[in-house]
């Protein structure tokens, strides 16, 4: 059975700067386990939000189906998902949201569990078994050009929670931007 994505923060909320902000989406060490920031030094935070709003409203989806898609993503326990196979990558640790309110893994479980999904493109599928072969276990090196050549993406178990509260998909540097039209072909919304 897949797993079940639940707010695990504790902590006292605080309001955060709107410089403090920006300097944990823009730094790698907003949590230690990512080396990737959420957002590149060059990106607008609300030119972002702002474009990706257009984005679903051309695509005629909201936040929260996207989010919803990623937690039945998370849920499913299938090597298939809409014809993409799936790779479950599991680790101890979670981000904590860069806005100080959430995280989905409590920092006393210590148990391995999927935090992360590489859902590989299916319709690209030979092109991605040969790179995935020529990278061999490089792990988290191999995201940008995986994403860069559409051959994957990669969902973390924060995902929803950033795209239903804070409206954000990540910046477009970072592999980890879950990009609402690839969202939505990979995971086939809207057509159910
Ligand atoms: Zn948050």
């Amino acid at each position: 059975m897949g797993r079940i994505i639940t707010n695990e923060h504790f902590g006292i909320p605080r309001e955060l700067s709107r410089g403090e902000l920006l300097r944990r989406l823009k730094s790698g060490d907003v949590n230690s386990c990512l080396m990737f920031s959420y957002l590149g030094l060059d990106e607008d935070l609300d030119e972002v939000i702002a474009s990706d709003k257009k984005v679903l409203a051309e695509l005629g989806v909201t936040y929260d189906t996207v989010a919803k898609s990623i937690e039945e993503l998370f849920l499913s326990d299938s090597d298939n998902y809409n014809g993409n196979p799936v790779i479950r990558r599991e680790f101890i640790h979670s981000p904590v949201c860069p806005w100080d309110d959430y995280c989905s893994v409590s920092p006393f479980n210590l148990s391995s569990k999927v935090t992360e999904i590489v859902l590989v493109n299916g319709e690209k599928l030979e092109e991605a078994i040969t790179f995935m072969e020529e990278r061999g276990d490089d792990g988290l090196r191999c995201f940008p050009e995986l994403v860069r050549r559409d051959l994957g993406m990669i969902f973390s178990d924060i995902h929803p929670h950033l795209i239903r509260d804070h409206y954000f998909f990540e910046g477009h540097q970072t592999p980890y931007r879950v990009d609402p039209r690839r969202t939505v072909r990979y995971l086939n919304l809207g057509t159910e």
